[in-house]
């Protein structure tokens, strides 16, 4: 059955309204996705039915609060393909899940002179964790370069990786390129050196169907709020072993079995990361976010995507002034257009109801590796995306460039 787009538009009330006046194109996806009303339900549903702190108290509003709790604990184990919801953290965001491996796993196993292995276009939040870690125990970062067409430089990568490689830590989808990245192989070359393997799945999960287990990776990451559900909620997954010998990386109620003036002993996993009171809603939203998606066909979604993808790129084409920033194929297109910068046309786009974003998107050392100073416009699409939206875009940027 083919996809009823304007259909499932209807199940996310956001995008039912006008913006300056003109109908809301919404193609900042990559930043964050709306949220489906059956999210928004689930939310409003825990808070006016269930809330009660999770985990504690011997009452009724308790037991259903935990069960929905670790319900949609259960849901994103099996989104992932985790053989065990003990693996799954929950965490604010791919941030906070890159940051727990960095100060728990980074801090405590690595040492001078071993190497973390990044590339040129990782996310600040892949970055700069790992600068802490290098700064702090003498460790040394190593970055894998781009071809000319923006692309990791598979060779250079293979020619990176060396017994002295403890961790690899790697986009899946990259947030400012849109291009899917060969984790599998370089996961299998970590592997040959016996180095820790980390994806940044923030950009993946809302496009592809993700399989922890057959990509093999150690540590996956991503947030709830880019795959439509709340903000403050995201995943770290691990490898049982790894998970188990981490130290937590923060303390207090919640993660421990006892505690004396003495000494504590720390919960079992996955409690022993999850100090203080969990984002119960934020989980629980998720969960729902989850429900939501197993129930739509998610190949009929992509091939959808995939349709968008195609129609923005040779869009983009045929506009001269245009220059795409490498070979986008997953979720974002990055552009610039000559001699204009590229707030200008955002501000002009945002008049016509159209929303993109613009500026390094938190990848400044890869604006630099592309000696983009001003940044790129981005726009980034969504499966609840049709095509008109990506008409209105097209329509826009003519009307901005007679503009200028
Ligand atoms: N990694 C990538 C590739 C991202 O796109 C983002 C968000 N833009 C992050 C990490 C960080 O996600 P969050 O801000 O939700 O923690």
């Amino acid at each position: 059955m083919p996809l009823d787009i304007d259909k499932l538009r209807l199940d996310f009330p956001i995008l039912a309204q006008t913006v300056n006046g003109q109908p809301l194109v919404y193609l900042d996806n990559a930043a964050t996705t709306q949220k489906p009303q059956a999210v928004l339900d689930a939310l409003n549903h825990y808070y006016q039915g269930q809330n009660a702190n999770v985990h504690r108290a011997a009452h009724a509003l308790s037991g259903q609060a935990t069960q929905a709790f670790e319900a949609a604990r259960a849901k994103v184990a099996d989104f992932i393909h985790a053989p065990d919801a003990r693996q799954v953290i929950w965490t604010r965001g791919a941030t906070e899940a890159i940051n727990l491996v960095a100060l728990s796993f980074g801090m405590q196993k690595l040492k001078a002179g071993d190497e973390i292995l990044l590339s040129a276009m990782e996310h600040h939040a892949n970055i700069v964790p790992w600068q802490q870690v290098a700064a702090a125990t003498g460790a040394v970062i190593k970055v894998i370069p781009l071809t000319d067409n923006a692309e990791l430089d598979m060779t250079a990568a293979a020619n990176l990786f060396s017994s002295r490689t403890k961790l690899l830590a790697i986009s899946h989808v990259s947030n400012a390129l849109g291009v899917l990245n060969p984790v599998q192989t370089l996961i299998a070359m970590a592997k040959a050196v016996g180095a820790v393997t980390l994806i940044d799945g923030a950009q993946a999960v809302g496009h592809l169907s993700v399989d922890v287990q057959a990509l093999d990776c150690d540590f996956y990451v991503f947030s709830g709020h880019k795959m439509f559900g709340p903000t403050g909620i995201g995943v770290l997954y691990g490898k049982r072993a790894l998970l188990e010998a981490m130290p937590p990386w923060q303390t207090g109620g919640e993660m421990i079995k006892y505690v004396s003036f003495e000494h504590t002993r720390f919960g079992e996993l996955p409690f022993k990361f999850e100090a203080g009171t969990p984002n119960i809603a934020g989980a629980i939203g998720l969960g729902a976010a989850i429900d939501y998606l197993s129930a739509l066909d998610r190949c009929a979604l992509a091939a959808h995507e995939h349709q968008l993808m195609l129609q923005l790129l040779a869009g983009l084409s045929a506009l001269p002034e245009v220059r795409i920033i490498g070979r986008p194929t997953a979720g974002a297109v990055s552009f610039i257009i000559d001699d204009v910068h590229p707030q200008d046309v955002a501000t002009l786009l945002d008049m016509q109801g159209i929303a993109v974003r613009t500026g390094h998107h938190c990848a400044m050392p890869l604006m630099q590796a592309l000696d983009l100073q001003q940044g790129t416009l981005r726009a980034s699409i969504a499966f609840y995306n049709h095509a008109q939206d990506i008409d209105a875009l097209l329509l826009g940027l003519k009307k901005s460039r007679e503009f200028f």
